[in-house]
């Protein structure tokens, strides 16, 4: 196969701003308008691409979109097999790696005039130990069957060897960091959903200059209509949600694997708290459902927490199926930015605000990590600054009663 151009910053292209988050969009006619920080009443009329990171969206939906599929394929087979049990990591290690090993070969096949950096979760390590032969073979065969459905294998040359398939996994092993392009995957986020049968989501975001620019999230368990209220959808309902935004676009929705039009999403409208639904992790070693409930009880709200895994919490806030996300890891946990680049981007596009527990926007230009003010919370605008109020209140309620001990 031809050699994998990843580890390499790339530049900005030319059609794209250093400070894109300022500028704002008109997509047709193909003119933006730019107002300087340093000199405000300066504005420069400048003509950009209303094609701004088409190609770079196209090869992320079709990545994310083929991971999905291997890991569905995985799922299956997990739930369906009498002999593994729900606690063997091995289905989830298999399905992780071939997410990742996807992810990086669409990206270097779709965008083959660039060469790219991958943040991403998993490396080789521990498939390059002795023993590991057997599982690396299942995964380069998993790997070669997802591409050849797309016709993809004849792309990349030929089949993939065991070899290809690590190099194609250590193209994630970049460290990120404020400068230049930066593509960032979680290849299965919310693995304890996906081992369960549940939510799990692919995520795949690009950085550029340290802010995220484009997201894409497959979340092949999600229902495509709204789960507000309904955390058991009924089993005709269809499910398997591609979301998508890039910066000043807005985010959209469509069936995961259908070739159906994409529709805007918009995040809740609510303004009244007590109105308002809140989503917060499945799994109560990932946030303190504790604090979650005090805050809510302070901003009123009457329904009880919607309790789901990963990312698909970022997609389902997007289309509005509940108002507010909540997540307050335990002590000394430090949020990986995979874990967030792409829904940061799918909720913020559809007009909702992702701060740390603060107030202070994500900073995703550090490196792997982000560097927080305890926990991460989601909401409109207009219930931003009540949400903000109670979750101050209720940490200082917490840690009064802990040093009260
Ligand atoms: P969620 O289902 O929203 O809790 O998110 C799943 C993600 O949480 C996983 O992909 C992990 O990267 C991340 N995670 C793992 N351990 C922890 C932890 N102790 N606290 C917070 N998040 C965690
Ligand atoms: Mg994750």
């Amino acid at each position: 196969m031809s050699s994998i151009n990843c580890f390499r910053t790339a530049k900005a292209p030319l059609h794209t701003f250093a400070s894109v988050s300022r500028f704002r969009y008109s997509p047709n006619p193909i003119v933006s308008v730019l107002r300087r920080k340093s000199s405000p009443s300066f504005v420069t009329l400048r003509v950009v691409s209303s094609m701004a990171y088409e190609k770079e969206l196209d090869a992320a939906k079709k990545a994310a979109s083929l991971a999905a599929r291997l890991c569905q394929k995985v799922q299956k087979a997990l739930l369906q097999s009498d002999v593994q049990s729900k606690s063997d990591k091995s289905p989830v290690t298999v399905a992780d790696y071939g997410s990742q090993a996807v992810v990086s070969l669409v990206l270097e096949r779709e965008l083959t005039s660039e060469p790219f950096s991958l943040v991403a979760e998993e490396d080789s390590a521990d498939l390059r130990k002795d023993g590991s032969e057997d599982i690396l073979q299942r995964i380069t065969k998993l790997v070669n069957d997802t591409l050849a459905t797309e016709d993809l294998t004849k792309a990349i040359d030929s089949t993939l060897t065991t070899d290809d398939l690590l190099r194609a996994i250590d193209c994630g092993t970049s460290e990120g960091g404020p400068n230049g392009r930066h593509w960032v995957l979680d290849p299965i986020d919310g693995t304890k959903g996906f081992l369960r049968g549940d939510q799990y989501a692919v995520a795949l975001g690009l950085l550029e200059e340290g802010k995220v620019v484009l997201g894409v999230l497959a979340c092949p368990n999600l229902p495509l209509t709204s789960i507000a209220g309904n955390k058991n959808s009924s089993s005709s309902d269809e499910i398997g949600c591609l979301f998508f935004a890039t910066i000043g676009s807005g985010t959209y929705m469509q069936p995961l694997d259908s070739k159906s039009e994409p529709v805007k999403v918009h995040v809740s409208s609510v303004e009244n708290p007590e109105e308002a639904s809140f989503f917060e992790s499945f799994e109560g070693a990932h946030s303190l459902h504790d604090l979650s409930s005090s805050i809510a009880s302070k901003l009123g709200v009457k329904a009880p927490p919607v309790r789901i895994d990963s990312q698909a919490k970022y997609g389902a806030l997007s289309r509005g199926d509940g108002a507010i996300y909540l997540r307050f890891p335990h002590k000394g946990y430090r949020e990986k930015i995979w874990d967030h680049v792409a829904g940061a981007i799918v909720v913020t596009e559809a007009g909702g605000i992702v701060t740390d527990a603060g107030g202070k926007p994500l900073d995703f230009s550090k490196g792997k990590y982000l560097d927080l003010d305890t926990g991460i919370i989601v909401a409109n605008e207009k219930l931003m600054p009540l949400l903000l109020k109670a979750v101050r209140d209720s940490i200082a309620e917490q840690e009064k009663a802990s040093s009260s001990l």
